[in-house]
């Protein structure tokens, strides 16, 4: 938690309520431990998606499809979503609840099944290119996805990256992080001063839910 407790769960409090069929879905993936993003988080996304009316979305990062389900209600029925996702046991989920007719925003949504470094040079040599990507997989790996990411961001586009404060950690001395997390600490460290450094991005990063930096790439 970043920001003080009460006020987070105040500001949740004020929130719209999800409807029932993703309200369910976040019950699973908390009771289940599966990392989907946090309400606060979701407030955000929502809002800049009914700001920015993207017609072509990714993401990096399925997980059980929560985040995809949640953008496929909030997007126009012309939009598409291609989300990437690689491991096995959250595969198996995301088909189960991408075709979920619960669900009834789903046939927006398409899996791509792989690492995200491969499908994402997939798409890249398919031309392909996005107004909107939402990049939330593994972090120590986003320095590695930036390039082919700034390739698929069409000008005017937003990148919305999540989990980049890391509970608060990012701003601890090296030093004090245990061993083990040094690596993703100055993987990011490294990540979020480039993306605020970039000409071609204009970046804000917000302490909203695990933290997240919104980059607008410039025409
Ligand atoms: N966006 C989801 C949560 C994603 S959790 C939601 O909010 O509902 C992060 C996911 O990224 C995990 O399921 C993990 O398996 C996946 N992931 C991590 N590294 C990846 C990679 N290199 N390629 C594809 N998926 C990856
Ligand atoms: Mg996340």
């Amino acid at each position: 938690m970043i920001i003080n407790e009460r006020v987070t769960d105040y500001i949740n409090f004020l929130d719209k309520e999800l409807p029932e069929n993703l309200l369910y879905l976040e019950k699973y993936a908390l009771d289940n431990h599966v990392p989907i993003i946090k309400k606060e988080t979701q407030g955000v996304l929502r809002f800049l998606l009914q700001l920015i009316k993207p017609i072509r979305i990714l993401e990096v990062g399925t997980a059980i499809g929560f985040s995809a389900l949640f953008m496929s209600e909030h997007t126009s029925s012309a939009c598409k979503i291609t989300t990437i996702e690689k491991v096995q046991m959250r595969l198996v989920e995301a088909i189960k609840n991408l075709s979920d007719e619960r669900f009834t925003n789903r046939d927006k949504i398409t899996l791509r099944q792989g690492d995200a470094i491969d499908v994402l040079k997939e798409l890249v040599e398919d031309n392909l290119n996005y107004d909107f990507i939402f990049l939330d997989a593994a972090k120590g790996q986003y320095m590695t996805f930036l390039p082919e990411l700034m390739k698929l961001l069409a000008p005017g586009g937003i990148l919305v990256t999540d989990n980049v404060l890391q509970d608060g950690t990012v701003v601890n001395s090296r030093y004090s992080i245990t061993r083990r997390d040094r690596t993703i600490h100055s993987r990011m460290r490294e990540y979020l001063y480039t993306i605020t450094h970039m000409p071609e991005l204009e970046t804000v990063i917000l302490p909203v839910g695990d933290g997240i930096a919104i980059s607008l790439k410039n025409h």
